[in-house]
Parts: C-alpha cells; sequence; structure tokens
C-alpha cells in the first residue's frame, strides 16, 4: 500500500490511547482529531469509534449527541440564521466561492480522509471534491438568478403589481449516508446556506470525519460556525429528532428510512426532499460503439464499488452486438487493479464495512445457487482488504434471484440480452425504482428520444452518469421509489425556500366600483378576462 508522505506509519497494535492508535496508524495526530470532534454538539460523555476499512483499528472517537444536544444545536442553528437571512445575496454568494477554492487548495487532506472512512479508490474519493467544489460554483453564480425577487404578471395590467420572494425555510436538517461523505455531507447544505437557512447535519457515523472536516472547511470560508451545525449517534434517535425540529429534511438514504422520514415529516407538515435507493439500468443498442459502451459501462457498474445510487446493476444489451459487447466488458473489468489503499492506480476499492460485504456476497452466492453464472468476479479478496470483493459479472440472473430487482449496493451486475428496443424499454422500467439510467447509441437523438421512455430521473446518453449528475443546473433525482424531490438546479435551491407573493393594488379595487351593481361588474369583467386572452396575456 502506498501513502502520501504526510500519512506515513505503520499500522500497529499500539497502545490502548485511541488517538494515539489513530496517530500511529493513519498519521492523523491527536489535536488534529480532537479540532475536528469538538464540532459535534453533544454533552453525554458518549463516544463511538469510527473504523477505517482500510486500517482496521479506529481513526477516532466521535462524540455522540442525545436528543436534548439535538434540540440545543437547533436553538443555535435559530439564532444563526435570523442573521444570515439578512445579509446580501452577493456576500453568501462570495463565501460559497471561496469555499470553492478552499476545497481544491485542500483536496489531499480531504481525500486522504475520504479514502481512510469509506476505503474507496483514490479517484472516486477526488469525484467528491470536484463534485462539491461543482456544486459551490455552479449555486454562487446562479445565486440572483435563483434567489432574487421575480415580478410576475399581475391580475390587471398596470393596476396590479405582483412579486414573488423567496424565503428561507429556517432550519434545515439534513440526513446523509457513508457511500459519499464529502458530497453527501456537503453538496446539499450549499444551496440552503445560500437561500439564507442554517442546517443541522447528521452524517452517517462511519463518516463523521469527512463531515467535520467539511464543516470547518465552511468555517474558513467565511460562513458563520453556528451556521452549520453537526450532530452523531445513531439514526432512528439523532435522525428522528431532527425531524421532529426542522423546518424542512433533505435525506439521502435507502427507499425503507425514507419511508420513515416522509412520515414523520407528514405528521409535522412539513417539507422533505428524499434521495432514495435504485436499481438502474443501462442499455446497449444495436447500433453502440461497442468498446466505448464496454468502457462506460465498467464505469457505470464499478465507480465506487458500486456504492453509488446512480450506478448500474442491470444491463440490457441488443442482440446484433451482444457477444461483442460482453467480451470487451468483461475483460476490461478483469484487467481493473483492486486494492484498499491511498494509490492513484486503484481502479476499484474496498466496500465500506461488513455489512456490505455480506449483502453482496449474498447477492451473488444466491444467484449462483439458482442458476446464474460468473462472467468474472464473484470472490471475496481478504488479501487486498478486508471487505475488498472482486468486480463481478452475472449472466442468466432470473426473478426468483435475489439481486435481479433488490439493490445490491456493491460492484454485481446482472447481464440481459434484447431482442427489440420496445422490450429493453419495458424491462429497464420493471420494478419499483426510477433514479438513473444510460442509453448507449450512435444516434444519439434516437438514444435521447429512448431516454424520455424511459422512468427515471436522470437519463445519460453514452455517458453513465457522470453527465447529468455533472451538470448542475440539471435537476437530479429518482422517479417512483427512488425518491421525492431533486438536487442541483433551480428546484435544489427552491425546496430550501417558501415562495412567498406580494401583490399590490393601485387605483382601483378588485371589485365593484362606482356604484356598479355585481352583475354589471361580472360584464366589465368578462369583456376584461375576453381582452386579455385577445391581446395573449398570460
Ligand atoms: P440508510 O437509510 O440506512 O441511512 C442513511 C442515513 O439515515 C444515515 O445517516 C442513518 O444514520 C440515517 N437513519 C437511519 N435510520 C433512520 C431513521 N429511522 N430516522 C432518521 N435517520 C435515520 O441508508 P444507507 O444504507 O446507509 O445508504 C445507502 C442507501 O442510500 C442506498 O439505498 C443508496 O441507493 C442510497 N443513496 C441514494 C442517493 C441518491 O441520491 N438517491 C445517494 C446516496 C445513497
Amino acid at each position: 500500500m502506498s501513502e502520501p508522505s504526510h500519512l506515513s506509519g505503520p499500522v500497529t497494535d499500539g497502545p490502548a490511547d485511541p488517538e494515539h492508535d489513530a496517530t500511529a496508524a493513519y498519521g492523523l495526530d491527536r489535536s488534529y482529531v480532537a479540532g475536528l470532534t469538538r464540532r459535534v454538539v453533544s454533552t453525554t460523555g458518549e463516544t463511538h469509534a469510527v473504523a477505517s476499512p482500510i486500517g482496521g483499528t479506529p481513526l477516532a472517537h466521535v462524540p455522540q449527541s442525545s436528543p436534548a444536544d439535538v434540540a440545543e444545536a437547533f436553538v443555535r442553528a435559530r439564532r444563526a440564521q435570523a442573521a444570515w437571512a439578512a445579509t446580501p445575496v452577493d456576500h453568501r454568494a462570495a463565501t460559497l466561492l471561496r469555499l470553492h477554492d478552499i476545497l481544491l487548495d485542500r483536496q489531499d487532506e480531504l481525500i486522504d480522509l475520504v479514502v481512510w472512512e469509506s476505503g474507496k479508490a483514490r479517484k472516486d474519493a477526488y469525484l467528491e471534491v470536484a463534485h462539491v467544489a461543482l456544486t459551490a460554483r455552479y449555486y454562487a453564480r446562479t445565486a440572483h438568478q435563483h434567489l432574487d425577487t421575480q415580478r410576475v404578471g399581475g391580475m390587471f395590467p398596470v393596476l396590479t403589481r405582483a412579486e414573488v420572494h423567496r424565503v428561507p425555510k429556517g432550519v434545515v436538517g439534513i440526513i446523509s449516508p457513508w457511500n459519499y461523505p464529502l458530497t453527501m455531507a456537503l453538496c446539499d447544505g450549499l444551496p440552503a446556506l445560500l437561500a439564507g437557512n442554517a442546517v443541522v447535519a447528521k452524517p452517517d457515523a462511519q463518516t463523521m470525519l469527512t463531515a467535520l472536516l467539511a464543516a470547518q472547511l465552511l468555517d474558513e470560508a467565511g460562513f458563520p460556525p453556528e451556521l452549520w451545525q453537526v450532530v452523531a449517534g445513531p439514526g432512528p434517535e439523532v435522525g428522528g429528532a431532527i425531524v421532529g425540529h426542522a423546518d424542512y429534511i433533505c435525506f439521502t438514504g435507502s427507499t425503507a428510512t425514507g419511508r420513515k422520514i416522509a412520515q414523520g415529516c407528514a405528521d409535522r407538515l412539513i417539507g422533505c426532499s428524499l434521495e432514495l435507493g435504485g436499481k438502474n439500468p443501462m442499455l446497449v443498442l444495436r447500433d453502440a460503439d461497442v468498446q466505448r459502451a464496454a468502457e462506460g459501462a465498467v464505469r457505470a457498474v464499478f465507480s465506487n464499488a458500486g456504492q453509488l445510487c446512480v450506478s448500474m446493476e442491470r444491463l440490457f444489451v441488443a442482440d446484433q452486438v451482444y457477444d461483442r459487447f460482453v467480451d470487451a466488458f468483461v475483460s476490461r473489468t478483469r484487467a481493473m487493479t483492486l486494492g484498499a489503499s491511498h494509490d492513484w492506480s486503484v481502479d476499484m476499492g474496498s466496500l465500506i464495512s461488513q455489512a456490505q460485504l455480506d449483502t453482496v456476497t449474498a447477492h451473488v452466492a444466491d444467484a449462483v445457487a439458482k442458476g446464474a453464472t460468473v462472467l468474472t468476479g464473484g470472490t471475496h479478496r481478504p488479501e487486498l482488504g478486508p471487505f475488498v470483493f472482486e468486480p463481478t459479472i452475472l449472466e442468466g440472473v432470473s426473478a426468483d434471484m435475489e439481486c435481479f430487482g433488490k439493490e445490491t449496493f456493491g460492484p454485481v451486475v446482472s447481464l440481459y440480452r434484447f431482442h427489440s428496443e420496445d422490450e429493453a424499454i419495458e424491462r429497464a422500467n420493471d420494478g419499483q425504482y426510477g433514479l438513473n439510467a444510460s442509453v448507449y447509441t450512435r444516434d444519439a437523438d434516437r438514444g435521447r428520444a429512448i431516454a424520455r421512455r424511459i422512468k427515471c430521473g436522470t437519463v445519460n446518453v453514452n455517458e453513465a452518469y457522470g453527465a447529468t449528475f455533472g451538470s448542475l443546473g440539471a435537476p437530479m433525482g429518482g422517479m417512483r421509489e427512488s425518491g421525492m424531490g431533486r438536487r442541483q438546479g433551480v428546484e435544489g435551491i427552491h425546496r430550501y425556500t417558501e415562495a412567498q407573493s406580494v401583490a399590490t393594488q393601485r387605483l382601483v379595487p378588485i371589485a365593484p366600483m362606482f356604484g356598479m351593481s355585481e352583475e354589471t361588474n361580472a360584464k366589465v369583467l368578462t369583456a376584461s378576462l375576453r381582452l386579455l386572452n385577445k391581446l395573449g396575456r398570460a
């Protein structure tokens, strides 16, 4: 395992002192870790160990929050939000742009921590930095477009002036998963801050340090420290308390938990956005460039070891190119470098935990036991890292197998041959999910036409997921049980605002005038409505 110089040092048994362990094993010195964990709102005196899937020993012991700590976090956040909402939008946008530069400047430190916490390949960790920077820049540069007061047509031209203000919701609760520790910690919060909100964040317990470093970078960029509160602890207890206090919830995670969050939000009549699971399909049409599709499929399926909400777990390939595509896809997959390491050369890293490894192993074993064929992969590789599992391609998967319709969330894909495009679209639309899809074809117009028939929130033509995910102006989210609401684009920021309409009536009231009867008024109004329609008014 090669490591950057500032993270050198062997993994040792070390002394009992946990912070000393982290220094010896990961090069994270005591004051650095303490500086990060101090940001958690906690009075419990309890801590939870964040273990590294690479080193095995704890990276840090993170203070845990109680429901009372969550309540205190909301008090602090509300205090900060009132002052923040009064700052000019230009000031908030400039702060985001400073964050953009800090993220790029501090990328090595961020990537190191993400890799230690998640075990992912360094290139996958880098994409997190890039995506958060893109998000910061996009929202900073479009702040006025999304947040300025808009004049809209009033009831009567000249007489009625109507305008719509964007009012911050207040304090947004953000509950996030572990798979993209930096992206999930920050991306959804940036538009919330820009719109004048405060945030109480509960990152996943497995990736707290990255989330805490992200909070520190927000402070350094110039956001008031109380504006972004971090709490830690078990999802049902701490996440539940957040739902109990927030003005809006942004949740990313499994469909099962999303359902519970939605119920909690319904009880309090607050809004929520839910970014949930998927069983994403990729279609390789008969006219696809087979090599390009195979290269794309490797990224589509095995990026982040498949622990990516938008990664592909079902691959539908046209009869005419099936054999050539499978040869290319399998040989590219066999050529991948695996490992749990900080090295840039690793193509696919580790799974994050034993729980992830158990699910992946169980899905593959179940498929094989019921008759599926493993074209490549299928094996746990503990000699490379405790949770490393080979990139795996299955053929002959049928509806009775676990991996047919359930999300594996690991490096496993099922290949299916199709004979007609109508059939492929129908099979792609099968099941309860509708997050992301991909279509490979030499005819981009046809690809886009097919995309319109796929029931997914994002569809990429001749790309896996990056084309939509990296286009920050394009909303991203799921149809059906893959979610509600959208991140990115105008939807990604307007979800954190209330639309407030203010209309001012000039000169005459919207009522009968000059002693006019109701009947005459109705006739005058009808004539006005006809005239406005003739004039083409909205
Ligand atoms: P999860 O639902 O178990 O946990 C996600 C977060 O919710 C964690 O912070 C957890 O502590 C918290 N939580 C758990 N139970 C809770 C409860 N009852 N109340 C409040 N909070 C609770 O999800 P996971 O399995 O850790 O993450 C993987 C899932 O996330 C996959 O299904 C994946 O597809 C999905 N995901 C979706 C997107 C997207 O953008 N659509 C992005 C990343 C991950």
